[in-house]
């Protein structure tokens, strides 16, 4: 028995058999050959190089003309590898000693070369990783064809253990038979976390090495809510996660009969609970949980999960969707936040995937305006949605008012097109997300401009504390509770007070128990949530008085560091609320 600790971000207890995904989600399965099929697996080996060499060698005089040599030399180094005897020499020895596949001898060679790349002090060799496994992939192609998933066919319920995953592999995964997800790397806020939380799998990431610990077939107890992996538990142990595991059920049960109480606070002040989707099919469940309505609808999921661009048609479908499944409650469509992360295959043209840092760079309501025939055409989906129900427009990361005028004046002409061509639009009020330190400082601003504010924590954080969200390495900096954050959010509420609109926190730290009276105490009133996270968060706004939570919010504001913070938050949820799971606990 062995354990691992990385970052709760989904809660949860699954105990299951792991799957191991490797790096390029390709398994190639060790089947034995029997000694007169052992010349043939040497010839297919060596067929496949002389194959990878001739691809190798056009791509490099391809890219050399059109981007230059520095560039070409990347296959060079590919070709390079191929030809080094000592590689080639050691698949063959493989197919001889272990009596296997060519392909097997290829696919554990390669990892291994991989291991002993990532193994390296020297920067240079760890970055060269990439380059190993794309030569893996070239070489499979050539000997196994096309990519087989280790998920495609899965009939026994599994804990994935995988080095990252990308937000679409996540969402793809099948809820019936995925009980939990522990990956190697990863953030509190990453979208992969973000997921795996929407769609109620318990995950833990950042675990740094889970994949070299376990194989699949491995039990696993994954805990979601104190971030531990026991790789092949005891006896003992089992019985006691399950007993937890119970409990957890239990609880979460309870929580849901909460689902038709409102959420008022023992003074009687109105909370509004929205939540947050990523695709139209969550609408349904996230009522269930006792939504209020959407407050962020991450529209650049349908592009992430699509070949193809959605059509202008496909979109109004999917909106109008959202908005009849709603049934009169209100619906908050973001805009495209594409970039980063977020990756669209249909758009691989516009993602730079040289651009050195993409966090900072062409992502979200930059990549719209530099894109109009995009941006125009979700704008008019959108619109044309509005006129089935209560839908609202929100920017994601402004960082200037010139961004938010041009963003609105585009929106402007997209609805006086509409307008003359007869087509049916409704009242939709136009908000922005406060993501970046630039807007929140400017809220008093910003407010004169809009009709409502989304305090997006997940990246204001990210940008204050200068610490990428998805990078476990420093994930103890990426904190909700530092004063600088608290500071930036209490001064958009201000604003937004002031300027009489409306403003709700949609980031992941409006889904977190121990921040819910900090919260209340600074002045919000509304929460967009990840739909499992709603009851939870009811439960403390109904336990609890607005005058309390602002002296909460006066004391967690007269401390310096997050730690203290953060402990004190603690205390409070517990004294009101004892014993409960918090589902995590967590440091946004
Ligand atoms: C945020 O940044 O807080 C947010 C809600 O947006 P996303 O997580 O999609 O970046
Ligand atoms: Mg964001």
């Amino acid at each position: 028995m062995q354990s691992r600790r990385g970052i709760p971000v989904s809660p949860g207890i699954a105990i299951a058999k792991a799957v191991v995904l490797d790096n390029d989600e390709r398994t190639v399965p060790k089947r034995h050959v029997p000694p007169e099929g052992i010349a043939e697996q040497h010839e297919r080996v060596d067929s496949a190089i002389s194959e990878a060499l001739e691809d190798l060698a056009g791509l490099h005089s391809q890219t050399a003309s059109v981007l230059g040599d520095h560039l070409a030399d990347i296959f060079a180094f590919h070709s390079g590898l191929l030809k080094d005897k000592t590689i080639v020499s050691r698949f063959h020895a493989v197919i001889d000693s272990e009596r296997v596949t060519g392909a097997y001898a290829v696919f554990t060679v390669m990892q291994d070369l991989a291991d002993q790349f990532l193994a390296q002090d020297n920067a240079f060799f760890r970055e060269r990783v990439t380059d190993i496994y794309d030569l893996k992939r070239r070489l499979l192609e050539k000997l196994v064809g096309e990519q087989r998933s280790a998920l495609a066919g899965l009939e026994q319920p599994a804990i994935v253990v995988a080095h990252d995953l990308t937000p679409s592999q996540t969402a793809a995964l099948d809820r019936k038979l995925i009980r939990g997800l522990a990956t190697d790397l990863g953030g509190r806020t990453s979208h992969t976390a973000i997921l795996a939380h929407a769609l109620g799998i318990p995950a833990v990431v950042g675990l740094h090495d889970i994949t070299k610990r376990v194989a699949t077939g491995d039990m696993l107890i994954l805990d979601g809510h104190r971030g531990h992996a026991v790789i092949q538990p005891d006896a003992a142990q089992l019985l006691e996660s399950r007993q937890e595991a119970r409990a957890y059920r239990e609880q979460e049960k309870a929580l849901k009969k909460l689902r038709d109480q409102p959420a008022v606070t023992t003074d009687g002040t109105e909370i509004t609970l929205q939540a947050n989707i990523e695709f139209t099919e969550e609408v349904p469940e996230a009522i269930e949980f006792g939504a209020q309505g959407i407050g962020l609808y991450r529209t650049e999921f349908l592009f992430m999960d699509a070949d193809r661009v959605p059509t202008e048609d496909q979109q109004v479908e999917a909106y109008a969707g959202a908005v009849r499944a709603l049934g009169g409650r209100p619906l908050t469509i973001r805009t495209l936040d594409l970039g980063a992360d977020k990756i669209a295959p249909g758009l691989a043209d516009l993602h730079d995937e040289a651009e050195p840092n993409p966090f900072l760079g062409c992502r979200s309501i930059r990549l719209c305006l530099q894109h109009l025939e995009l941006f125009r055409t979700q704008l008019r989906a959108i619109l044309r949605a509005s006129s089935e129900g209560p839908v609202r427009i929100m920017f994601p990361l402004i960082c200037n008012i010139m961004e938010l005028r041009q963003a609105k004046m585009i929106l402007s002409d997209v609805r006086e097109d509409l307008e003359d061509q007869g087509v049916a639009v409704g009242e939709v009020p136009v908000g922005m997300m406060i993501e970046v330190p630039s807007a929140a400082l400017q809220a008093a601003k910003l407010a004169k401009e809009v009709d409502f504010f989304s305090v997006g924590t997940n990246d204001l954080i990210q940008y204050t504390v200068a610490v990428d969200r998805s990078n476990e390495r420093i994930a103890s900096l990426y904190s909700g509770a530092h004063p600088a954050v608290l500071e930036l959010i209490k001064g958009v509420v201000r604003a937004a007070n002031h300027a009489g609109i409306a403003v709700s926190l949609c980031g992941e730290m409006a889904g977190d128990p121990e921040f819910t009276m900090l919260l209340l105490g600074m002045g919000l009133r509304t929460f967009s949530i990840t739909p499992p996270a709603i009851p939870g968060i009811k439960r403390v706004v109904r336990s609890v008085g607005i005058e309390r939570c602002k002296r909460v919010a006066r004391k967690a504001g007269s401390f310096d560091n997050d730690r203290e913070v953060l402990n004190y938050l603690r205390d409070e949820l517990n004294r009101i609320t004892p014993g409960a799971v918090t589902g995590r606990s967590m440091n946004y």
